[in-house]
């Protein structure tokens, strides 16, 4: 089933995206937030968020390949 922002509706989310969510909020969390919500939530910026993706994928994390 395809996910969507809990806050804006916007869909389809990006693995990105869901990866990211996950790793900031938890695994077994069952809502999810687009980058700019998620952002938003968190108090950071997008750029912010991407950033730590990139790091994520760097070391080669299991919820980003
Ligand atoms: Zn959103």
């Amino acid at each position: 089933m395809e996910k969507e922002c809990v806050a804006c509706g916007k869909k389809p989310l990006s693995k990105d995206t869901i990866g990211i969510n996950k790793k900031m909020l938890g695994k077994g969390i069952a809502n999810f937030y687009c980058m700019n919500c998620l952002a938003d939530y968190l108090g950071c910026t997008v750029d912010d968020l991407l950033d730590k993706i990139e790091e994520f994928k760097a070391e080669g994390c299991s919820l980003f390949q």
